[in-house]
């Protein structure tokens, strides 16, 4: 399942998209050492698999909390995306 996190305002849609089917094979949960942000966290779904999520209390910050990540000029490849080992992170911006 692609699970969508983030928010729209007038400036665009900032939505981080994870394929949580993906997370069950990941042993590495790269993702949550990987973010300098601290935005993924590890739970059990609703088929009591763990998957990773962007943490409760960053849901409505992403578009901040990833600018570091993400600079006009020079983009590098973003931590997130890089580490994760199956390809399962997305961003919308
Ligand atoms: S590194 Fe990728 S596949 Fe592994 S838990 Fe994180 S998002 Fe899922
Ligand atoms: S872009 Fe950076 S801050 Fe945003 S989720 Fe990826 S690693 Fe974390």
């Amino acid at each position: 399942m692609k699970a969508n996190y983030g928010y729209m305002d007038g400036s665009g849609d900032y939505f981080i998209t994870i394929d949580t089917d993906k997370c069950v094979e990941c042993e590495t949960r790269a993702c949550v050492a990987a973010c300098p942000a601290n935005l993924f966290v590890i739970e059990e779904d609703d088929w009591d698999d763990l998957v990773a999520l962007i943490a409760q209390d960053k849901r409505k910050s992403v578009k901040y909390d990833c600018a570091p990540c993400k600079p006009v000029t020079d983009r590098p490849p973003l931590p997130c995306m890089a580490e994760c080992p199956f390809d399962a992170i997305e961003h919308s911006w």
